[in-house]
């Protein structure tokens, strides 16, 4: 009984570094208690948690803006706004860059909750015609990567399939002057194939639902999925979600953007292309020479595509169904099998979509910018894909997870690591906390010569035909000791059987768990080859888009090395957004998915007990406990507070530290609340510093 009272005391608890005693039990039983009241956020010091309610609640209205508006943090009750608050606030009042990392698993509330922050600075910075404009233009950047990069999948009905970082800046009063994206790996294999419940990207069912007549005629599109081979031709209605409603919504969001008519209606010709070369169909037939050759069945589509791109129809067909082939020195055209022409195909669709994607990106950034010379203050919003693990994981879970295993790094060494090498460096007094590390992970990974995404760029480069048993073979030697990697022997051999293994598989110890990846696949995908004459008869094209999105098909631009695989590539735009980051002060917003069948208001305790341990939020309230809330240096500190005593105003002329101890011995703040390192005062909990706030403002 006494222990269900201490709990149920716990539960009003709204910062988790209270809790007491601290157990993963009584951290759940916190968190779900305060679910059932609606409190949805709870803190781990100025880590907010975040459970999803799936349901609206009246927390965000313009009310609470103001109430949370330059709050005192530990004086309201937990908020995503709290935190907004105190990055938008240190970053314009004390000129410290921020970063905001938003992470959790698929539906957990990330893209809603970068959504919250971005209103609420926007709500919070000044107004003005200027300003006004440019808030307009950053919010509005949402609903059109969202149409062309959120589909519905079984997890969220509103899924983002590519990663965002965006870095808004600020002019010196904390005004937004622009911004700039950064996307991270769209999920393109979605356009060519997605499992039954799921869709494609929304924008094709935006364009078929809510495209007049006369748009889609001009398309060459008719309003029906079902005829769509792309869509699984199926009707694909989903319940509350208004397709045609949201597509009026993007096409007024391009507008605000700055699109111009001209740029919309080439973007729309684009997306119509890529559902429609789905829709081209080819069959087999036999050449003189007896060999099988692929032709296409029916032209109409073929015709039809040509006109939307200004290209010869059987230059289409061409690129479609032969291949140029290099013999000695000529070039010699031979003829695709229909399985070959219906890779190349796809191949094409998903890198038309893809890099159309890219080209909207940089388009929204064309207008965002903020031109250079401007002094600039940095807040930057991650929203990326969390961890993954599948029945079947491939490439992109592989990619994805290593993504998720760099940001755990990122958390561990900017919370954990560097709080304790301070308190070392500062000579002060420190129970080291246990945490796990987990470089070893990432570098099994990223290690650029014995990484598994190198070993992975060595087998794609190899001439002739290769396959995943050469790769995996390597991988099964080099590793063979490796604690953090299992062979499929020596899964076999431990009788693993919660899963039926694949045919090439390896398994990674994450640290958020154990992952087996199917390797098939990987070499296709990290190469990511379009035929040569595909991206020259792009090139060719009169359509200023398509044909921009291809310049490696001019055949007078001399043969570029192979271009970067996607894993190289990925891992160079992670290793930058690191950089990023770390030069930035984190904030984080922890995720949690409470159920998972979108039920308002359900909160199934072992589904959150996993997050809560993959997110290392036990880890993550140790920490804080033992450390102190409020660093700095002693000359600005003693700077701003020595009004607050006769002997250190107007002019102290001894040290800065001393001054700090007298100051503070003065103001008789309890003893443990303070410590005394060699460059800075700690001060333990944040209270006392809103005390200093206060007794300043007085
Ligand atoms: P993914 O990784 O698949 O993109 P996500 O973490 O971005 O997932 P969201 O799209 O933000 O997830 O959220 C999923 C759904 O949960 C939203 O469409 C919305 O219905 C609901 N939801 C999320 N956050 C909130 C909130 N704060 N209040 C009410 N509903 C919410
Ligand atoms: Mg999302």
């Amino acid at each position: 009984m006494e222990a269900t009272t201490s709990l149920l005391d716990a539960a009003a608890v709204g910062d988790l570094v209270m809790l007491d005693p601290l157990s993963e039990e009584a951290l759940l039983r916190t968190l779900q208690e305060r679910f059932s009241r609606e409190e949805i956020y709870t803190y781990i010091g100025e880590v907010v948690i975040s459970v999803n309610p799936y349901k609206p609640l009246p927390i965000y209205t313009p009310e609470k803006v103001e109430e949370y508006h330059n709050c005192n943090f530990f004086a309201v009750k937990p908020h995503i706004y709290a935190i907004a608050d105190d990055a938008y606030c240190s970053l314009r009042d004390r000129d410290r860059d921020q970063c905001i990392l938003i992470t959790g698993e698929s539906g957990a509330g990330k893209t809603e909750a970068s959504k919250l922050v971005m209103s609420y600075v926007a709500a919070v910075s000044s107004k003005g015609e200027e300003v006004d404009k440019v808030k307009e233009q950053l919010l509005q950047s949402n609903p059109v990567l969202e149409a062309f990069g959120n589909a519905k999948t079984i997890r969220n009905d509103n899924s983002s399939r590519f990663g965002k970082y965006m870095d808004v800046e600020f002019d010196f009063k904390g005004d937004p002057l622009g911004g700039v994206i950064t996307n991270y790996l769209l999920e393109k294999s979605r356009i060519v194939r997605h499992v039954k419940g799921e869709r494609n990207f929304h924008i094709f069912y935006q364009l078929l639902a809510g495209g007049s007549a006369q748009l889609l005629q001009k398309l060459k599109l008719r309003p029906d999925c079902s005829y769509y081979g792309y869509l699984n031709r199926e009707k694909s209605v989903l319940p509350g979600m208004d397709d045609a409603a949201n597509f009026r919504a993007m096409q007024d969001a391009m507008a605000i953007i700055g699109f111009t008519p001209t740029e919309v209606t080439a973007l729309l010709e684009v997306t119509a292309v890529v559902l429609k070369l789905g829709n081209v169909e080819l069959s087999s037939c036999f050449q003189a020479s007896g060999m099988e050759a692929s032709s296409i069945t029916e032209p109409r589509e073929l015709q039809e595509i040509s006109q939307l791109i200004g290209l010869d129809p059987s230059t289409l067909e061409q690129a479609l169904c032969s291949r140029t082939v290099k013999v000695r020195d000529e070039s010699v055209l031979t003829a695709l099998s229909v399985s070959q022409g219906y890779y190349g195909r796809d191949a094409l669709a998903k890198n038309i979509y893809s890099r159309l994607f890219d080209w909207l990106v940089n388009r929204i950034n064309t207008s965002i910018k903020v031109k250079p010379g401007k002094q600039r203050k940095v807040m930057g919003v991650l929203d990326i894909y969390g961890f993954e693990i599948f029945q079947d994981n491939g490439f992109e879970q592989f990619i994805i997870n290593y993504c998720n295993e760099k940001l755990q790094q990122i958390f561990i060494l900017m919370t954990l690591k560097e709080e304790q090498e301070e308190y070392v460096r500062e000579g002060i007094k420190w129970t080291p906390v246990e945490f796990f590390d987990n470089s070893i992970i990432c570098d099994l990974i990223e290690n650029s010569k014995v990484g598994i995404l190198a070993m992975l760029d060595e087998e794609c480069l190899r001439p002739g035909t290769v396959n995943e048993d050469t790769f995996i073979t390597k991988l099964n030697q080099i590793f063979a000791s490796h604690k953090r990697y299992e062979s499929k022997e020596t899964l076999n051999a431990k009788h693993v059987t919660d899963i039926s293994l694949p045919l090439r598989c390896f398994r990674i110890h994450h640290y958020a768990g154990k992952v087996t990846y199917n390797v098939t696949g990987f070499i296709e995908k990290n190469n990511d080859l379009l035929f040569r004459d595909l991206s020259q008869a792009m090139w060719a094209a009169r359509h200023t888009l398509l044909r921009s999105l291809f310049p490696e098909g001019d055949p007078q631009r001399p043969s570029l090395k192979l271009p970067p695989t996607t894993g190289s590539q990925f891992k160079a735009s992670v290793a930058t957004l690191m950089k990023n980051l770390y030069s930035k002060n984190p904030n984080y917003i922890r995720c949690i998915k409470p159920n998972d069948t979108k039920t308002a208001m359900l909160f199934t305790p072992d589904l959150v007990l996993a997050q809560v341990r993959y997110l290392g939020l036990m880890e993550n309230v140790r920490v804080r406990r033992a450390g102190y809330a409020f660093r700095q240096l002693y000359q600005p500190f003693l700077k701003r507070y020595k009004m607050l005593s006769r002997r250190t105003w107007p002019h102290w002329t001894g040290s800065d530290r001393e001054g700090t101890e007298v100051l503070l011995a003065e103001l008789k703040f309890p003893s443990e609340e303070l410590a005394y390192g060699h460059t800075k005062i700690f001060i333990r909990s944040p209270r006392t510093l809103f005390d200093l706030e206060k007794r300043r403002q007085q």
